[in-house]
Formats: structure tokens, sequence, C-alpha cells
């Protein structure tokens, strides 16, 4: 039995693997479906499962700090930039696979976006899985588990994640607590994405993202100098979300100080790890968030061409917002197809100069055509 194993919302399949596998673990696993299906919910559900001493029961202290990604006795890799380096996976994984657990009991490596591990980072982790210490399970996270490399997949199990529809994730949301609007509201505008979805319903900065792409769309409707003002609305809303960000930082490293706020010895480690993550989270921020904002600009210009081409209100993605009658439909297509290609590029190229490419993409918007 495995209490936060059977919290996670949907893949039945999945959490009936994973809750007998928690038990009599084997070295790893390939949690592999699509984006916003709950892999990364279920993984921590299972390494919660896999330290605490009841099973995973969602209370104790190695169950909150495994749910919170901060157990010390966890590592997590992830890519930077685009890929994970082999510096990453050697200090990350193979190291410590082979030292003693910061604390008494299993160490568990999670890779997020395994399918990003470049070609020499995988034969790092190949070593570690051709000769996995007895007490280490490694996760590996991937929306495109058949492009990892044979040799990786076929030492892991893997547990397949089906894709969760729209209603599904609205249920999940509301059953955690969510007002029910908003729920919805986060479902669509996260494009049934759980995690995401869930950050859009429970985040306290919540629905700002959308204020920012409401004031940024208002601004280029209004002609080309607004395309320039809609740009820096949207990357002062970036840094101001940015700045947010650090109190955070102080709150995950407390458990691991003594009374006097000193790092205790045992944890250096694990407080080391929990700021690299932070740094690399912080550094970033401003790009997701900018992702962000584009997206809510797309979910209103969709609406906008949505409501002229006689679409019904069940299809708008943001139904609690009449959709702005002051842009002209033509415009709209025209914004939203340069909306998208500007997230896609700065998804593409993390050195764009994310300002040049606002600019252009709310010109767009912004211009009557020729
Ligand atoms: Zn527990």
């Amino acid at each position: 039995m495995s209490e936060v194993l059977d919290r996670v919302p949907g893949q039945e399949a999945a959490v009936a693997f994973l809750t007998q596998a928690a038990e009599r673990p084997h070295h790893a696993y390939v949690m592999a479906g699509p984006e916003g299906s709950g892999k990364s919910i279920a993984a921590r559900a299972f390494v919660a499962s896999l330290l605490c001493s009841e099973g995973g029961c969602g209370k104790c202290r190695a169950c909150r700090l495994a749910l919170d990604d901060r157990h010390p006795n966890v590592f997590v890799v992830e890519p930077e930039g685009r890929d994970i380096h082999v510096d990453t996976v050697r200090e990350e994984i193979w190291h410590p696979a082979y030292r003693t657990a910061p604390e008494p009991g299993r160490k568990v490596f999670v890779i997020r976006e395994a399918d990003r591990l470049s070609p020499a980072a995988a034969d790092t982790l190949l070593k570690v899985l051709e000769e996995p210490p007895a007490d280490a399970v490694l996760l590996l996270l991937s929306a495109r588990a058949h492009e990892l490399p044979e040799t990786v997949l076929s030492r892991c199990h893997v547990v397949p994640f089906t894709a969760l529809s729209e209603a599904f994730v609205v249920d999940a949301l509301v059953a955690e607590g969510a007002e029910p609007t908003r729920a919805q509201l986060a479902a669509r505008l996260a494009g049934g994405n759980l995690g995401r979805a869930r950050r859009l319903a429970s985040g306290e900065d919540g629905l700002r993202f959308r204020d920012a792409a409401l004031s940024a769309v208002a601004a280029a409707a209004a002609g080309p100098p607004g395309a320039l003002e809609a740009a820096d609305l949207v990357l002062a809303a970036a840094s101001g979300y940015k700045k947010g960000l650090k109190a955070e930082l102080d709150r995950e490293v407390a458990p691991f100080l003594d009374e006097r706020g000193r790092p205790e010895d045992a944890y250096r480690g694990a407080i080391r790890r929990i700021e690299t993550r932070f740094r690399r989270r912080e550094r970033r921020a401003e790009r997701d968030y900018v992702d962000w904002v584009l997206l809510g600009v797309s979910s209103l210009l969709r609406d906008r061409v949505a409501v002229a081409t006689g679409a019904g209100e069940r299809v708008l993605m943001n139904p609690d917002l009449p959709p702005d009658g002051a842009i002209p439909v033509l415009r709209a297509v025209r914004g939203l197809a340069a909306v998208e290609e500007a997230r896609a590029a700065l998804a593409e190229d993390l050195n764009l100069n994310a300002r040049l490419v606002l600019e252009r993409a709310f010109l767009q918007l912004a211009t009557v055509a020729a």
C-alpha cells in the first residue's frame, strides 16, 4: 500500500505497477509518456514510497521532503539549456551512486527529460546501469523515450503513461480543491497538461500571467508603437516573476539548517544541490514566464478568431473573458501565427534576444495588413 501513489490521478496501470515495484524495486525505470501526463507527479510519489519507512504514508518527514524534491537522498538531474551534460551525470549520479547515502536508506536518482542526455552523458549513465549499486534506484522520465539509446532502455523497466483528457484534468484539480471555473480555465490554457494546469490552478501567481497577456494584447492592438510597449510589458512581468522566486530558496533549505541558521554538516551536499537546481530554475524563470504570457496571448487571439468564425462559447479557451472585439480578425489570425512562431523560436534557442522576438511578433498584431 502506498498512500502517496494512491493519490496520483489517472494512470491506474502505471500506479498499480509502481505500487508493486516500491516493495521490491528493480534498479532502474523509465517513465514514458506525453508531456503533462503526470510522470513527475507519479515519480515524486514513487520516490516517497521508496524512502518512507511506511511505504509512502504522505505525512512523515521523508515523504514530505521527497514530494517536494528536497530529500537529501534524492538526486535530480535535468537539462541545462538543451542537453543534460556529461559533467552533470558524473557529479550528480555516477559519484554519489557509489558513495554512502547522506541519510540512512536508499539513494534515488531522477533524470528529467532523459531523452536530452548527451551521448557522453548517456554513456556515463550506462556504466551505473551496468553495475547498479544495491541501494540505488534510477528513474528516467521522458516524453520521447524512443529517443533514448537502446543500451540504456534495455536495462530499465519501461512504465507507460497515457495522455490525460481535459475533462480528467479538470476533475483532478477540483478534487484537489481548485475552484471549478479556475480548474476549467487552467486545464484549457495548459492544453490538458496536468502539471502545468496544477501550477496555474494553485500557484500564488495564479493567472497573473494572463493579466500581462491582456495588457500586451491591448497595447499591441493600438498600433505599432503599442507593439514595442507590449514587448516591454511581457519582459517586465517576467522579471517580476523571477524576483518573486527568491523567497522560495530560503524556504527550501530551511529544514537542513541548525537552530542558528547554519547548514548542518551532513546536509552540505543536499543544500548545494538545492541551490544549484534553484539557480538553474531562476535562470530559466524569465524565459518560462515569457512563454506563459505568450501562451495567454495566443489563447486570447484564438478566442477572438473563434468568435469571429461563429464558434460557440464552448470552445473558448478563456470562457470567463469576453473576446476583445477591438482587434480585426485578420490581424488576430496573423498575430496568432506570429506569437506561436515566437514561442517556438524562444524554446529552440535560449540565446535569442527575447525583446527582438517579442517586438517582431507584436508588430504582426499591431500592423494593418498591406
Ligand atoms: Zn512517509
